[in-house]
């Protein structure tokens, strides 16, 4: 994040997180890479500094702020890990934030405190082996019987399930009524049916979990039902709404990782007697890529600002996370290029930031989705 566009708390935020990512999450990166686990650890550090709970109100447990504040720790989380930023992201922007801006307000003082303090885990389970797009086709069913909700059915890819306190699953009681008959519940950790099979071999963000949830006959309480039935489908697109503009951050913080990867890079490695950093290809390269890491900062922070002052914000939000997203697998395949046959290696981070950039343009909507929310508000703005 350049500081120009940032006010001085807000510089302030930026200088302590991206801090605590280079002393803590970038050393510790390939190992978790490698492990493919879960790090307490980097959980640990995210939670002490607040981040858990960030653009949560400290009635509940969380640090305060909004979107531009979110932004900012999510880009420079993703700047030292991006693993430990899809982590944060799963947990706040998708799993806290749900119970936060659609709980009552018992769910949101039981529930909620745990989680902003990062003393829990939060997970969000919406896709299902049947597709993720099409999310108002979900299959997994939620029956009423004597004041308790009944789930069958199954969810995969769910970020942070395996290590969760309280997993929001989304569920049709009437599947006639399409999306309409959508709802969403909390699962806690441990219910009775539910079961959590990590799926594991992925090419990148591996450090953060990634999982199978299986529900037969799982009872929730009828306490644990959010907001209200049929209500579900609205707060899951309301959700990534805005938690696309967290996912654009985390694209941010990758360019920016591979950017300065590759200033480094440039400035010692030496052919033809100098610099490769004096070889205009690859200042052409390097421009090429800082213009779009600033494009893409702009305009997620565009979309932050929008948000936070209560303006329109979602055809900005996609905007932003359909250019971040492409923009950080284009400039982490550049940063590779100016490292050369070194930057093919694991030894090399940019090697890693490719891996993790390329998830991406594919969840939290895919490239796709985001053209086809973009084109449809455009082209209405034009009609008539
Ligand atoms: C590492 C990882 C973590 C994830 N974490 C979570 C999580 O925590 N919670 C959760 O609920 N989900 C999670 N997801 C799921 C993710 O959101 C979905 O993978 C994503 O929404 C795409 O769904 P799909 O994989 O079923 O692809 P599909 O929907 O089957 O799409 C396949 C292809 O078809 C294209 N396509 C689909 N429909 C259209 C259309 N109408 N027009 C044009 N093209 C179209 C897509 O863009 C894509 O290219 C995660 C996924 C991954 C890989």
């Amino acid at each position: 994040m350049t500081t120009q566009m940032l006010n001085e708390e807000e510089r302030m935020l930026q200088r302590l997180v991206r801090d605590f990512a280079d002393r803590e999450l970038a050393p510790r990166a390939q190992e978790v890479d490698e492990k493919e686990e879960f790090s307490w650890e980097n959980w640990e550090g995210l939670s002490q500094l607040g981040l858990t709970g960030i653009g949560i109100d400290s009635k509940y447990g969380g640090s305060g702020g909004g979107y531009r504040q979110t932004v900012i720790a999510a880009s420079e989380t993703a700047r030292g890990d991006v693993s430990a930023s899809t982590t944060l992201i799963a947990h706040l922007s998708l799993g806290t934030s749900t119970i936060y801006r659609f709980g009552n307000e018992e769910q949101k003082q039981r529930l909620v405190p745990q989680l902003a303090s990062g003393k829990g885990v939060a997970a969000w389970a919406l896709t299902e082996p049947g597709g993720g797009s099409d999310a108002a086709a979900l299959q997994t069913t939620a029956t009423e019987k004597d004041g308790t909700y009944f789930l069958n059915g199954s969810k995969v890819f769910i970020t942070n399930a395996e290590v969760a306190e309280s997993i929001v699953v989304f569920a049709t009681m009437d599947r006639s009524k399409g999306n309409k008959g959508i709802s969403a519940f909390v699962v806690p950790k441990g219910s009775p049916g539910l079961q959590i099979n990590p799926q594991k071999g992925k090419m990148g963000i591996r450090g953060s979990g990634t999982n199978e949830v299986i529900f037969e006959n799982t009872p929730v309480p009828a306490n644990n039902l959010i907001g209200e039935e049929g209500q579900g489908f609205k707060y899951a697109m309301d959700i990534l709404d805005t938690s696309r503009i967290v996912v654009a951050a985390q694209c941010v913080g990758i360019g920016q990782a591979a950017l300065e990867h590759s200033i480094r890079y440039a400035q010692q490695r030496e052919t033809f007697g100098k610099p490769i950093a004096n070889h205009q290809a690859i200042q052409f390269m390097i421009a090429d890529m800082a213009t779009q890491v600033h494009a893409s900062r702009s305009i997620t922070m565009e979309a932050a600002t929008l948000k936070d002052e209560n303006m329109p914000f979602h055809t900005e939000a996609s905007m932003a996370k359909l250019l971040a997203s492409e923009m950080c697998v284009n400039v982490s395949s550049q940063a590779i290029q100016v490292h050369g046959g070194y930057g093919y290696f694991k030894e090399a981070p940019v090697e890693r930031l490719f891996r993790d950039a390329r998830v991406t343009t594919i969840y939290e909507g895919t490239s796709e989705v985001q053209r086809l929310v973009i084109a449809r508000h455009v082209l209405n703005e034009y009609s008539n």
